[in-house]
């Protein structure tokens, strides 16, 4: 048999059809490389959902690529070759016998060292091709980043506008400002979000079936559940999501994103990160769709404007930071925290109402909409002290969308502050009075946001004090916390003493 010409990788989060790695491509020639790696599931503690994402995704995207004639070398989880990455690609190249290896970037740090690693043991030319899936090549932010002093979203953000002209008109933005978010970010009031339509849901057709399968036997322990499994787990099915947050959910996006309603997980939210991060939906086209949709008068400019930010904004902005700063990145721990993360982060069991319905909504679901992570689950966290690197594991385990290059530095960075202001210029804290006037969620707990001491104190609002207390000098010289600071100042010593005391006893019962 002629050995192959071209042996290309495709990792599980690279399953888009027009990718850089099929450029050429010959099926007569070359063979596409897939692998199902039980250590990838189990180097974090994955849960069950985010798992049955990843494997469901794959096998259809294999089929996808079968059915165009072209040939998969495929290893399902269970089967030979070994249980890591690496012993997995030596036994394919063993068998396959390719000239060349040919790879889109990866998307994680240690696995593009990884595979480079094995090619050179191996000696063979490894052809690593860029990623057109984002909109900023990792040179084109390493420009941007050379010639400024600090990294802010915002200013990349204008930088991304004007270069694409999404929403541009004559080199202005759009309604003459760049950002709509005085306009946004309201909460539901006592009503709540009232009715709305459900998200369209995808039930598992045999392939995702199988899938799903195939996690229960092989991750029996891990946790989460698969009984709402539900995401779009192809390229047909991701436009079909699209459509149907463009139809239903954008409009009301900017003004309810941050907003939590108990037993509501999806809100309005897109629910398209996974699509997005598997490479099942190009962002381009959920940029057109959203842009379109305030050209034709569907939604206002304020929900559009403030859409896009989070993916032509955040999303890209994140993948520049992350690249920029790996692999020292991920060693960093500017607050110097240090605890474990307790254990009901694994459960969903704990008193605190809001923590108990984000968490039990990304056990169910693997997803928490962002203010969710980032005020609830990375909130308590960042305030009780949670060794950043831990927080990290959790979050990279838990979620569907959950892929190092957007998921850490949104942790580590902005979430846990562990890089001391490159990602966030002010750690995000808040008392248990930000989640009260976010949700309905204080209402339906034992412990009351405004009290700080007692019996009924809110954890949240204790750790807060504390948070600042323990980082008094760090914060002060920080002028965006300059108001906290003030407010801590107007603190007896009997207060902070007994705030102390407080967070102490709180600590020794979740430890
Ligand atoms: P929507 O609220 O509908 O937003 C639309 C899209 O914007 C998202 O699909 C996403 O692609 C993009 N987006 C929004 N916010 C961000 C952001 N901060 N960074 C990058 N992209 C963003 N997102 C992930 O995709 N994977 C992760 O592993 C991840 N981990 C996170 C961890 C923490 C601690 C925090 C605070 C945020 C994290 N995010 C992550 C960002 C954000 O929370 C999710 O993208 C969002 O909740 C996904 O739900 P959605 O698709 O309904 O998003
Ligand atoms: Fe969460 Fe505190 Fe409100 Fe309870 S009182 S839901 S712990 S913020």
């Amino acid at each position: 048999m002629p050995s192959l010409r071209h042996l290309v990788l495709v990792l599980g989060d690279q399953l888009d059809a027009q990718s850089a790695a099929f450029d050429g491509f010959d099926p007569a020639h070359d063979a596409v490389w897939m692998a199902e790696v039980k250590h990838e599931g189990a180097k974090v503690w994955s849960t069950k959902p985010r798992l049955a994402m990843f494997l469901a995704a794959m096998r259809h995207f294999r089929d996808a690529l079968r059915a165009r004639g072209w040939p998969v070398d495929y290893r399902a989880l269970g089967g030979a070759g070994g249980e890591t990455f690496t012993a997995q690609l030596h036994d394919a190249l063993r068998r396959l016998r390719p000239q060349a290896l040919v790879l889109v970037e990866a998307g994680e740090w240690s696995v593009a060292r990884a595979i480079e690693e094995v090619a050179r043991a191996t000696g063979l030319p490894l052809e690593v091709r860029p990623d057109r899936h984002f909109l900023c090549p990792r040179e084109e932010f390493r420009r941007h980043a050379a010639s400024r002093k600090q990294l802010r979203m915002e200013f990349f953000y204008r930088e991304m506008r004007a270069r694409t002209g999404i929403l541009m008109a004559h080199g202005e933005p759009v309604g003459g400002q760049w950002n709509f978010d005085a306009d946004n970010r309201e909460s539901f009031g006592r009503d709540g979000p009232g009715l709305r339509v459900p998200p369209r849901r995808f039930a598992p057709d045999a392939v995702t079936r199988g899938a799903l399968a195939d996690v229960e036997r092989h991750f029996a322990g891990h946790p989460g559940s698969l009984a709402d499994f539900d995401w779009p787990v192809d390229a047909a099915q991701a436009r079909e999501a699209l459509e149907d947050f463009i139809a239903h959910r954008l409009a009301d996006f900017g003004r309810y994103q941050d907003a939590m309603w108990t037993h509501e997980p999806w809100l309005y939210h897109s629910r398209l990160s996974a699509a997005m991060n598997l490479k099942l939906l190009d962002p381009r086209t959920v940029l057109a769709a959203a842009e379109q949709a305030w050209r034709d008068g569907a939604a206002p400019l304020p929900a559009v404007e403030g859409f896009i930010r989070q993916i032509l904004g955040w999303r890209e902005f994140v993948r520049g930071v992350y690249w920029h700063h790996m692999p020292g990145y991920l060693e960093r721990n500017a607050l110097g925290a240090a605890q474990p993360l307790p254990a009901f982060y694994w459960t969903g069991e704990t008193e605190m109402a809001c923590l108990r319905d984000a968490l039990g909504q990304t056990l169910r679901h693997g997803y928490a909409h962002h203010i969710q992570r980032l005020m609830v689950t990375g909130l308590f966290a960042l305030l009780y002290g949670v060794d950043p690197r831990r927080v990290h594991e959790w979050y990279l385990a838990v979620y569907v969308d959950a892929v190092e290059w957007v998921e850490l530095p949104n942790t580590l960075g902005m979430s846990q502050y562990g890089d001391g202001g490159v990602m966030a210029s002010k750690p995000y804290v808040a008392s248990g009075k930000y989640i009260q006037r976010m949700s309905n969620y204080c209402a339906g707990c034992r412990f009351d946001p405004a009290q700080g001491t007692g019996p009924r104190a809110c954890p949240f609002t204790t750790l807060y004090w504390d948070f600042l207390l323990r980082h008094e000098p760090l914060l002060r010289r920080n002028p965006r916390m300059a108001m906290q600071v003030r407010n801590l100042a107007r603190l007896s010593a009997a207060d902070r003493a007994a705030i102390r005391r407080q967070a102490e006893q709180q600590r020794a019962r979740l430890s």
